[in-house]
């Protein structure tokens, strides 16, 4: 390999120890709890990338006029690995967010880190924490990142960005099975219009989803589910995962991509659905379509998918408009199915077909 994908590996002077590492992986929750390290690599216009390392995790000194601070040229990713019964390593599809990691820098005007090297990083990251990945159903959730590194309050491309990785160890989203989520429809914002950032992940478009995720608690909901920005009526995606209708013929349907992020679950889904021998459509759907096939029994089953809870049933929908349920409000059988069978995959206790695994 070339030059940048040798990581100086520096491990951790003082490490947890490993009685509070059990203590902390008991019951880590989401995102709180984080590993002993992390990657870096740098970018310059000098150097390029550069300075690739494994080191303990700490603070980043960043200047007052630090661009990232200012105009938030900001992407990540989200991917995890999981321990196997046979305590070896998989990760998910890493060379799918290490593409889309390299769109959202595309879009963002910033430097596109090679695939190669996010991999690498992760993968290195990933073994300097092995300790820290839960057994059973919990995984370790790695967060890929990138900031504009640049000391400069011109409103510009960055000419300087830190990559990174961290990890943090997360339980089981659902104890006991997962529960069907209620979804609020946001009619008063948008997330994304066309030629805009929707199916990027930059920070930005979480920050402009808090306000309706708010409302969406406020009315009692879980997650908020967004509309197109043109017409308002098409359905478009949750505030962090996709979205796919279930109906009485035993197909599927899936907001086309465009405006909307193009999550690895939608698309391992849709593949897992093609392979059962179901019909797969990427179609828009309308919110009166989904209440008027949730009414007369046409929709079966909706559900959310990404990385971090994999496959939610929706249970209930909530709008400005009136409230309707879906399969009494009940987690359905095509939901549950398509879920154990990636999860299956993902932990290693079934066949791969796709290649989707990589080993660690
Ligand atoms: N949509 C949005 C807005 C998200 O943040 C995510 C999580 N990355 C997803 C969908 C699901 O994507 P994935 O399946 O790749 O986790």
């Amino acid at each position: 390999g070339s030059v940048w994908l040798n990581f100086d590996i520096q491990p951790a002077a003082n490490p947890t120890s490993a009685t509070d590492r059990t203590a902390k992986l008991a019951n880590p929750g989401f995102g709180r709890v984080f590993t002993d390290h992390m990657a870096i690599v740098r970018y310059d216009q000098a150097k390029g990338w550069h300075g690739a390392r494994i080191e303990a995790r700490a603070n980043f000194p960043l200047d007052p006029a630090t661009a990232v601070l200012h105009y938030a040229q900001e992407i990540f990713e989200g991917l995890k690995a999981y321990k196997r019964d046979d305590g070896g390593v998989n990760l998910f599809r890493p060379d799918a967010n290490a593409r889309r990691f390299r769109n959202s820098a595309d879009r963002m005007a910033m430097a596109q880190l090679p695939e190669p090297v996010f991999i690498e990083a992760v993968e290195q990251l990933v073994r300097a924490d092995r300790d820290w990945i839960p057994g059973g159903e919990g995984s370790l959730y790695l967060r890929p990142f990138m900031i504009a590194n640049e000391v400069f309050l011109g409103v510009k491309p960055s000419a300087e960005y830190i990559f990174a990785v961290i990890a943090s160890p997360v339980g089981s989203y659902f104890k006991g099975g997962p529960a069907p989520v209620s979804i609020w429809v946001s009619e008063n914002y948008t997330r994304a219009a066309i030629g805009g950032t929707g199916s990027v992940k930059c920070g930005g478009n979480y920050a402009a989803s808090l306000r309706a995720q708010a409302e969406a608690i406020e009315r009692g909901c879980d997650q908020v589910v967004f509309l197109d920005a043109l017409e308002r009526r098409y359905i478009e995606e949750l505030g962090g995962m996709n979205v796919f209708f279930v109906f009485d013929d035993g197909s599927l349907s899936t907001p086309p991509l465009g405006t909307i992020l193009p999550g690895i679950t939608r698309d391992s889904i849709i593949a897992l659905a093609k392979a059962s021998g179901a019909q797969v459509r990427e179609e828009p759907y309308t919110i009166e379509q989904w209440r008027a096939d949730a009414a007369s029994g046409r929709l079966k089953e909706a559900f959310a998918c990404g990385t971090a809870a994999v496959i939610s049933p929706i249970g209930q929908v909530r709008s400005a408009s009136g409230d309707f349920s879906i399969n009494g409000g009940a987690a359905g059988p095509v939901a549950m199915g398509l879920r154990k069978q990636l999860v299956d995959i993902q932990y290693g206790r079934a066949p791969d077909p796709h290649n989707w695994i990589r080993n660690v």
